[in-house]
């Protein structure tokens, strides 16, 4: 797991999902990731399956039929993850807030690592974004990581520990062969 760290800091995989935006968001994030703004060149990739993704991105205030999938989204992204809520309408309702068929901010369903101040965000925040998003995914790594060495290390102690018993039953067993 340790040696996959760097690779994960240096190219995170995107989830881009809409939750009831008006696009506006949405095309800044198109923006990021043109030629102009290049967020490629940081490795990110902005792929369609939430199974392969590190960064969930969400734009638009969740509405009451995003807030299932939204959920439902971010269980099936891999552990460590990080959320980037992109605009106000992601925080707060934004615009909408108020609305019959929207629900207040994303926090109240998942928990929110960035947010992205701005309406419509702009495309430098949103770069912005997605780099202190590769730190925190570092950081998480690093504490998922932390009982697995220590259970590498218990493992490692374990291993040693029987190498030492069979030495010392084939040495007495040597012995009790010369006596003989
Ligand atoms: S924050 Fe502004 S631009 Fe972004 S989705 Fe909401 S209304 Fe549209």
């Amino acid at each position: 797991m340790r040696w996959f760290r760097p690779f994960r800091k240096k190219s995170p995989w995107v989830l881009h999902y809409n939750a009831g935006s008006c696009n506006g968001c949405d095309i800044e994030i198109l923006a990021a990731l043109g030629p102009k703004f290049d967020l490629e060149r940081f490795g990110v990739i902005n792929t369609g399956n939430p199974k392969q993704s590190d960064i969930f991105l969400v734009t638009g205030p969740v509405t009451y039929r995003s807030r299932e999938r939204i959920v439902e989204l971010y269980a099936q992204i891999p552990e460590p993850k990080v959320v980037v809520a992109v605009g106000s309408c992601t925080a707060t309702g934004g615009v909408f807030r108020g609305m019959y068929n929207v629900e207040d901010g994303i926090d109240r369903y998942i928990p929110v690592d960035v947010y992205v101040p701005g309406c419509a965000a702009s495309p430098q925040l949103i770069v912005d974004a997605l780099v202190k998003g590769r730190e925190i995914l570092e950081a998480k790594s690093r504490e998922i990581e932390k009982p697995l060495r220590l259970f590498g290390a218990i493992e490692t102690i374990g291993h040693k520990l029987s190498r030492l018993k069979m030495a010392t039953r084939l040495h007495e067993k040597g012995e009790n062969d010369e006596q003989a």
